[in-house]
């Protein structure tokens, strides 16, 4: 198996313990996504071998690489802020890691061009790092990770110090590059909708474990826990034991939590759906605009059913919603 296997890894702090077991595929972008403090730069530190873990294995592309100090280990890391040489140029900072690892000089300068042109800065060799913008900074940065062909790239929250019209347009950029190069990646962040977007499969984490992994849909469509579920997207959550009784016998449980997506919320009579579960006498107590669509937080026995239309509704009246039970999942409680 190539790849990275975290086997059974744990770390423990005095007040704080990592405890992972899971597989990155090989040539995949897989996201860490959690809150701060779930314990994701604890796992980025074990796997360069900055920390040692307490216990377990790591497996990169089918060598145990557990005990190998971090320099051996055939593994880039990109930090939010950049760390770039400052007194090198472009090319001289793409260039360090090969001259520490001795090829010899004409290879360099082909590798450096190639990677230039792959991060859509060929001709930006002699530039200083001060005469660069901060998303070409970040490129540059990515370029030199990858310069010796690591096995594993590690991407830390590299698009935070940027502004949000950028970091949707560099990740667009990553993807493309982490693609093209096949480059198994793991890309931390917190952020739900940049882990969406980017990743083949997304791992969330939750003070220090696994609460789910897989691929942004599966995430999205099928949460296992409300965790998941209120962490990624939008969603509207009922306890099932306050629904009509017959709603209750159709959904085969009386326990847990009804848990649905904004865009299957409907009017009732407005869309087929069977079994219908409805919330009459919603208030819809706010809408707010958000460009192309609206978004609507109606109010049902005190709690909040969130939906989106147009804005042809009207705050402070009362209307009947209605999701179908085949867009609504069951969640454990707590
Ligand atoms: P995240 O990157 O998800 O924000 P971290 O991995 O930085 O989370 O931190 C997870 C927990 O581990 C925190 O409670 C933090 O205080 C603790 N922690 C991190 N590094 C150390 C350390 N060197 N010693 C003790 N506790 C630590």
């Amino acid at each position: 198996m190539s790849g990275l296997e975290l086997r059974e890894l744990r770390k423990a702090y005095p007040e704080f313990t990592l405890s992972i077991d899971c597989t990155v595929r090989e040539g995949s972008l897989t996201t860490l996504l959690g809150p701060s403090g779930c314990g994701k730069s604890t796992a980025l530190s074990v796997i360069t071998g900055i920390e040692a873990p307490s216990a377990g294995q790591i497996i990169l592309a089918g060598t145990d690489i557990t005990d190998l100090p971090p320099w051996e280990r055939n593994i880039a890391l990109v930090f939010q802020d950049y760390t770039l040489f400052p007194h090198m140029d472009v090319s001289h900072n793409i260039a360090y890691g090969l001259k520490i690892r001795k090829m010899p000089r004409r290879d360099i300068e082909g590798r450096s061009a190639e990677l230039l042109e792959l991060i859509g800065l060929a001709g930006y060799e002699r530039r200083r790092v001060h005469e660069l913008s901060g998303g070409e900074q970040q490129r540059v940065a990515l370029a030199r990770a990858l310069a010796p062909q690591p096995k594993l790239l590690l991407l830390d929250e590299p698009l935070s110090a940027l502004d949000a019209k950028l970091r949707i347009r560099l990740r667009t950029e990553i993807k493309r590059i982490q693609r093209e190069l096949g480059v198994t990646t793991i890309y931390v962040t917190h952020d739900q909708e940049e882990a969406l977007d980017i990743s083949d499969e997304i791992i969330v984490m939750n003070n220090g474990k696994i609460e789910q992994s897989g691929t942004p849909e599966d995430i999205y469509r099928n949460p296992e826990s409300l965790f998941c579920g209120s962490f990624i997207g939008a969603s509207s959550v009922i306890p099932v034991s306050e629904l009509y009784e017959d709603q209750q016998s159709s959904l085969h449980s009386r326990e847990g939590l009804l848990f649905f997506r904004p865009e299957d919320v409907h009017l009732h009579g407005e869309r087929p759906c069977s079994p219908c579960i409805t919330f009459s006498g919603s208030q819809l107590t706010r809408k707010a605009y958000r460009g192309f669509y609206y978004e609507y937080f109606f109010s049902w026995k005190g709690h909040t059913v969130r939906s989106q239309g147009d804005g042809s509704l009207q705050e402070q009246q009362a209307y009947t919603l209605a999701v179908s039970a085949d867009r609504c999942l069951i969640l454990p409680e707590g």
